[in-house]
């Protein structure tokens, strides 16, 4: 599947707020945001009143960047959000959610989701002690998710599990670092996942259009 692989930091400017896209310099003061937090481009320190449209789009931008997903294949998460039992919204971040780069940057293997894409993509995940190298997989409650052996002394995984220890724990996530593995307890509670801050029904309002 394509992804982005154009500069990184400028969508954080973009949107005007962290969106961690990158590991270890995401929480330095190296990280874009903190230096020149204005919009990208030549007219960036025009201020620019978004219109009600704008607002919408770029929800939806900005969740489209922070998980890394492309819009065509965003489109077909929001179809199939819509298309589950409850609210729409709610049901599109828990799809986002269960994807397994994302679930293996949760657990603190990948420094950023880009990193445990790669990861993914390197067939170094194991889920249920079978290799998977989609990191669109949804991954499903029970599920054990292990770090292959041969690449456990990676120092990026040993640099982004420290960094994981100043992230708050998750509940529907149980993990063991000493041996490189964790279990996903349930479905992603959406009360826990607001960071960086997401406003779904504007996504839901941008595709109802
Ligand atoms: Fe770049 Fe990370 Fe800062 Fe975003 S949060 S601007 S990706 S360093």
């Amino acid at each position: 599947m394509a992804r982005y692989i154009g500069p990184v930091c400028k969508l954080c400017r973009r949107e005007g707020m962290k969106l961690y896209l990158k590991a270890d310099r995401c929480y330095s003061e190296k990280c874009s945001i903190t230096r020149r937090p204005k919009p990208p481009g030549v007219h960036g320190d025009k201020r620019v009143k978004l219109s009600e449209y704008g607002l919408r789009l770029r929800e939806k931008q900005k969740v489209r960047r922070i998980y890394g997903v492309l819009e065509r294949q965003f489109r077909r998460y929001f179809a199939s959000a819509d298309r589950t039992k409850g609210r729409t919204g709610e049901n599109l971040i828990g799809v986002l959610e269960r994807r397994l780069d994302n679930i293996v940057h949760r657990m603190g293997f990948g420094g950023s989701r880009n990193e445990a894409r790669q990861l993914v993509l390197h067939k170094h995940v194991l889920v249920n002690g079978k290799r998977v190298n989609i990191p669109s997989y949804q991954v499903r409650a029970g599920e054990v998710i292990t770090i292959r052996e041969q690449a456990r002394a990676q120092k990026r995984i040993e640099t982004a599990l420290a960094a994981s220890e100043a992230r708050p724990q998750l509940t529907w996530l149980e993990v063991d670092k000493k041996n490189f593995t964790g279990t996903v307890k349930a479905l992603p509670v959406r009360e826990e996942l607001n960071e960086p801050a997401i406003r779904e029904q504007y996504i839901v309002e941008y595709y109802s259009r």
